[in-house]
């Protein structure tokens, strides 16, 4: 591979990642935190300088633009979110370049206790040679996803660069507030206007995933009985022991988040909040399966019925809303997306990974919303953490395989 893209890649990523994008789920305003307009507001400038077209930043907070088509095909978009997770301190992020890693143990320098090692991480250890991009060790990196923003940045600035090139019309939008959940509103896939698209927020070079979970959040509400303790004698109801009891008998020794892993789904206490009056308990439902997430719900509804019953005089509730679904229920009807991307992975020589994702992405939203989306490898590594790090060969790849999957679709027809 000519290494055309490596420059730009790693130029953008450690421009981008500077800057501090953090979203907020405690938040309810759109975007739910202002900081993130930084990235917006750039990103709409750069596309103009490139020389995008209908560039546009909507009132919900997305990035929207063209790049006209230069042959037939299936419109596409390609999306990538500006976010960077909350788990972690995302402010000060200073990004530094690893040039030709000479695969030993990395350091850093902000935090000297703090070591990267490619005897835990065998991914690691297959990148010597590779240009790295860590963060200085106080902060995560933010590769999730400023390198999806960086990767079709770099792929629209060399097409609009390159008339030459057929490809289809394509589309773009940076999303935020991907990382809370709330990247696709109901608005997006309209004025997306394709007929597919791809996230740029996967992992290891070579995965293309077109599954992900299929998701509930439930809400548990206890009411007890509320009495002065000195006087409670065969009056008071106590929620907490009864929050307990539930969560007690739920499942423990299996079908939790860290006794599951594969295509196995579980039941995760999120949060317990409140006191002897009162108590709510958060969760969310995860499976791959709809009958399996059904099941997952009706466990949980058993288990408050069974306590509820223990106490009457305590209100009970169990609501459960549902969150996003297994794109593979739509793409299954029409592979075409997945298939382009994996013809565009082997056209490279890279071998496909197409494991199924432990979680959702804004390609899960989009796709029940009549867009089939899946998501394309970026190279991104211990994301959320102070070990994030990435590859800008695995980024540069990334490019190039999305520069050949529009020209296979623009073959197409
Ligand atoms: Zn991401």
């Amino acid at each position: 591979m000519e290494r055309i893209f490596d420059q730009e890649l790693e130029d953008r990523l450690v421009r981008y990642a500077a800057i501090d994008s953090q979203s907020d789920e405690t938040s309810t305003a759109t975007p739910s935190t202002a900081i993130q307009f930084g990235m917006l507001n750039l990103l709409v400038a750069e596309l103009q300088e490139i020389g995008a077209e209908e560039v546009v930043l909507t009132e919900y907070g997305v990035v929207l633009a063209t790049i006209p088509a230069t042959g037939t095909g299936p419109a596409i978009g390609f999306l990538a979110h500006v976010d960077t997770a909350p788990q972690f301190n995302a402010t000060g992020v200073k990004p530094r370049v690893i040039k030709g890693y000479d695969g030993g143990d990395i350091t850093y320098p902000d935090n000297p206790a703090l070591v990267l090692s490619p005897r835990k991480s065998p991914y690691l250890a297959s990148k010597k040679g590779d240009d790295l991009i860590t963060a200085s060790g106080l902060t995560l990196l933010g590769a999730d996803d400023k390198a999806g923003v960086a990767i079709v940045m770099t792929l629209a600035r060399h097409l609009l660069a390159s008339p030459g090139i057929k490809h289809p019309k394509i589309r773009l939008a940076f999303t935020p507030d991907e990382e809370i959940g709330r990247g696709v509103g109901e608005q997006l896939p309209k004025d997306l206007g394709v007929d597919f698209a791809y996230t740029l927020d996967g992992g290891d070079a070579g995965e293309i995933v077109y599954e992900s979970f299929s998701a509930d959040r439930a809400v548990v509400t206890v009411k007890g009985v509320s009495i002065h303790p000195g006087w409670a004698k065969e009056k008071m109801v106590n929620a907490a022991h009864l929050a307990a009891k539930i969560v007690q008998t739920l499942p423990q020794a299996t079908m939790t988040p860290e006794t599951t892993d594969g295509r196995e789904g579980f039941i995760h206490i999120t949060d317990m909040n409140g006191g002897s009056s009162e108590m709510e308990i958060k969760l969310i439902l995860r499976d791959f399966e709809l009958d399996g997430l059904t099941a997952k719900g009706d466990l949980l509804k058993k288990v408050c019925e069974a306590v509820q019953a223990s106490e009457p005089r305590a209100e009970i509730a169990c609501e459960i809303i549902p969150q996003y679904r297994n794109m593979r229920y739509w793409l299954e009807n029409d592979m075409t997306p997945v298939e382009l991307a994996l013809a565009a992975c082997k056209a490279h020589g890279i071998e496909p990974i197409s494991a199924p994702i432990r979680g959702g992405t804004d390609g899960s939203r989009l796709t029940e919303f009549g867009v089939p989306t899946p998501n394309i490898f970026t190279g991104m590594q211990n994301v959320h953490g102070p070990l994030e790090w990435i590859s800008v060969q695995d980024m540069a790849k990334a490019t190039e395989v999305c520069l050949t999957l529009v020209q296979l679709a623009a073959e197409q027809r």
